[in-house]
């Protein structure tokens, strides 16, 4: 076996890419305790610093397999903007899932008012920058400002992206506020269609996955984060029998490497349910492209070259070979670009 063996790019779906910078300093403690540190990095942020970092962790991402990304952005419009360029010096395709947040969180996180984060995203869109819009989660954002998202992401054909149900806490916040669960409130406010992307959904009930299955939604998984932040993971052979889509995202990007992701993914559902192979090989690539391409509305991103010389494939048939990539093998096989 020689050569290399040319596969259309991953998709990541959910990435923080200034949260690259806290692996290994941010340990113990529990996910709010996390949530600390991570705000204390998001505030030294700014346009120059994502300038320069985003476009070594989009290299990363790039030399792992992912040739397309959903920026998930909370920092601001001016840093919003940097980031398009970083990745633009890259090759890497983006789309800034341009964050509305209302409350809560960090004074630069948040806007005036819905308005305001309509004018923000308008402005990347003028840009000629892709962009999706992304109410941060119900924690974030009010009934009213969702029920606005949700209708210009409808009117406009953008793609939705919101954080639901990572956290217990959240969950019980939100039956406190409005009396039902996140994706409940969710369908509620018009936010719920085949164009969104909840993401985690990691206690999720069943009521909720079947709005999600009803509505044509999308689950982003985001397995080595969820289990770096002590989430716990998607209830995944329930949302198989709804036939529920998923695709996946690095998120804070504590690892880089698709392959990982995927493989977390079918280790969570043998785990839960004693069984192997409950997604196929070709269901989990496709959950690692397609899927999420057409979360972030993508129609096209670009290719990947595997090692077919590398170590971790030596004495592999060639017709194993797409199987063994996701089985055993990790983001180096892929040929630096
Ligand atoms: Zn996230």
């Amino acid at each position: 076996m020689a050569g290399t063996l040319r596969l259309p790019g991953f998709v990541n779906a959910h990435s923080h890419t200034f949260q690259r910078s806290l692996r290994g300093s941010a340990a113990g403690g529990d996910f709010w305790a996390w949530r600390e540190a991570m705000l204390s990095e998001a505030e030294r942020q700014t346009p120059h610093i994502i300038r320069s970092e985003y476009e070594l962790t989009y290299r990363e991402m790039l030399a792992a397999g992912y040739t397309a990304v959903g920026e998930f952005h909370y920092l601001g419009p001016a840093e919003a903007l940097a980031a398009a360029d970083a990745a633009s010096a890259t090759g890497i395709a983006l789309v800034v899932l341009h964050v509305a947040y209302a409350r809560g969180g960090l004074p630069r996180f948040r806007q005036s008012s819905v308005g305001e984060f309509i004018d923000q995203v308008e402005m990347l869109r003028n840009a000629g920058i892709g962009v999706g819009v992304a109410p941060h989660s119900v924690r974030a954002c009010p009934a009213d400002w969702l029920e606005e998202i949700g209708r210009y992401a409808v009117s406009e054909g953008l793609p939705l992206h919101v954080h639901a149900d990572e956290q217990p806490k959240e969950i019980e916040e939100c039956l406190a506020e409005h009396g039902c669960r996140p994706i409940e409130l969710l369908a509620r406010t018009g936010c719920l269609t085949e164009r969104t992307t909840v993401v985690h959904a990691t206690h999720a009930d069943g009521a909720e996955l079947d709005l999600l299955a009803s509505s044509g939604a999308t689950i982003c998984v985001c397995p080595t984060t969820e289990a770096d932040l002590g989430d716990g993971f998607l209830p995944t052979e329930r949302t198989r029998k709804r036939s529920i889509p998923l695709c996946i995202g690095s998120d804070s990007n504590v690892r880089i490497d698709p392959f990982e992701e995927l493989r977390e993914l079918e280790g969570i559902a043998r785990r839960q349910t004693g069984r192997r192979g409950v997604f196929s090989t070709e269901e989990l690539y496709d959950f690692g492209r397609d899927v999420g391409a057409r979360s972030l509305g993508l129609d096209a991103w670009p290719a990947i070259e595997i090692d077919l010389d590398h170590r971790s494939l030596g004495g592999v048939a060639s017709k194993h070979v797409s199987a063994a990539l996701l089985a055993g093998c990790g983001a180096d096989v892929v040929v630096a670009g």
